[in-house]
């Protein structure tokens, strides 16, 4: 499938493409089967810039448009879902260090982040508060010389894989959204532990864990932004993960066409491929004018993050549509595939299991329309 890349930038998607091809692709089922992040590749990976795409060139990083990012997580993501999941998430914490870091913890991290020195993970769940982030337990407690950190997170990508984890904590109990705080953590901080990775049903290339601590002491300069402002902060990074989010979904559904597309021609029935029957013609166009709509929604959004304006439902948007698309065109591989396609041995069964991330990770699909939906009253609702 041809991507909407600008002239000049093919060559990093070009790059990437090639990378997931000679190293990625032989060994992608073996990573779902075994439930592993390839820490092997991640040398190479920061080598070729991965870390850093999309962010300025002056802070350490690639340089690269949102558009070009776009298109380098669905490369990644239509050959290993769960590695796309691992760099989006590590851009939800670069993120929000951009925008909201002091300068000493942007001296401090930001070079290493940009370069894949260093992994970061995000995380705001726990096991009783996911959709509604304001009902953390997990506490920051001031100290002498810092903050106590004390409680558990759930849900955590890249646990044990992130050097660095941005974490959001209650710091006032009774303040609701006004009483979170975001706190960075590095691996290693005493009362920091981080739990075994967890068994998904999909994106199991990436690696999900649980955070425990227990009176874990972190400096006064571990607050990013103000204290009780963190649940801006917090939200602030689902903004670009949603739109990474996207990007991986497209990547899944380009990877279920690509398998379908080319099964109906070598697989013959009543003495023709598939690819001569009107119902298995239907099941294709379906997939591929949606991909197409899709795609063009996640570049216009890519174009707004771009421009530097609130991009933020554009990306609620674009999630949920894709999160639509890529189900219903994972469902149709499948089908295509008959019988085969709910083989473990043929990817469609895979690319089926990732594509369900799309509708629960960075804000479920309900949660959104209801963002979506209660926009559309406030603002078309409001003309004439
Ligand atoms: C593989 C994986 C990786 C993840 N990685 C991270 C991570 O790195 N960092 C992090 O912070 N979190 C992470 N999450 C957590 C994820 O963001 C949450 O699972 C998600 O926000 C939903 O929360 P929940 O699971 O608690 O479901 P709940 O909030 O309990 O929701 C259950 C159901 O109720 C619906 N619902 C809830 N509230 C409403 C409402 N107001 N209106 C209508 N319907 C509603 C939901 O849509 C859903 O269908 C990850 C999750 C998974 C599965």
């Amino acid at each position: 499938m041809e991507v909407s890349d600008k002239q000049g930038d093919s060559a990093i998607i070009d790059k990437v493409r090639i990378f997931c091809q000679k190293y990625l692709k032989p060994i992608a089922s073996d990573l779902d089967r075994q439930n592993r992040f390839p820490v092997e590749l991640l040398g190479l990976m920061a080598e070729e810039g991965f870390f850093g795409l999309n962010y300025p060139v002056a802070d350490g990083g690639g340089g690269y448009d949102s558009v070009v990012t776009h298109n380098v997580v669905k490369e990644v993501a239509k050959v290993s879902a769960g590695v796309a999941l691992t760099l989006h998430v590590h851009w939800m914490a670069l993120d929000v260090l951009l925008k909201y870091g002091s300068e000493v913890q942007k001296e401090t991290y930001l070079a290493d982040l940009m370069q894949g020195k260093k992994i970061a993970a995000y995380t705001i769940s726990e096991a009783q508060a996911g959709s509604d982030a304001a009902a953390i337990r997990a506490t920051a407690t001031p100290c002498d010389n810092g903050w106590l950190l004390n409680g558990a997170k759930y849900f955590c990508t890249n646990g044990g894989l992130a050097d660095v984890y941005f974490v959001a904590f209650k710091t006032d109990q009774d303040a609701g959204a006004k009483g979170i705080s975001m706190f960075v953590v590095e691996k290693g901080t005493p009362g920091f532990q981080i739990g075994g990775s967890e068994e998904k049903m999909g994106c199991r290339s990436s690696l999900t864990t649980g955070l425990v601590f227990n009176d874990c002491h972190v400096a006064a300069d571990s607050l990013i932004g103000n204290v009780n402002e963190g649940f801006k902060v917090a939200m602030y990074g689902l903004v670009g993960g949603r739109l990474g989010m996207a990007s991986m979904g497209l990547g899944i559904a380009e990877a279920a066409l690509e398998a379908a597309a080319q099964y109906v021609n070598r697989r013959m029935a009543f003495g023709k491929p598939l690819s001569a029957l009107y119902a298995v013609q239907a099941m294709l166009a379906d997939m591929y004018v949606k991909i197409q709509a899709a795609d063009l929604l996640v570049v216009d959004t890519a174009q707004k993050r771009d421009s530097g304006r609130d991009y933020s439902l554009a990306t609620s948007v674009a999630k949920l549509f894709v999160a639509e698309v890529v189900t219903e065109v994972c469902h149709k591989a499948l089908q295509v595939f008959g019988g085969h396609g709910y083989m473990k041995h043929n990817d469609p069964e895979r690319y089926a299991r990732d594509a369900r991330l799309l509708d629960i990770g960075v804000g479920a699909s309900e949660v959104l329309k209801m963002v979506v939906g209660s926009a559309v009253a406030k603002t078309i609702g409001s003309r004439g």
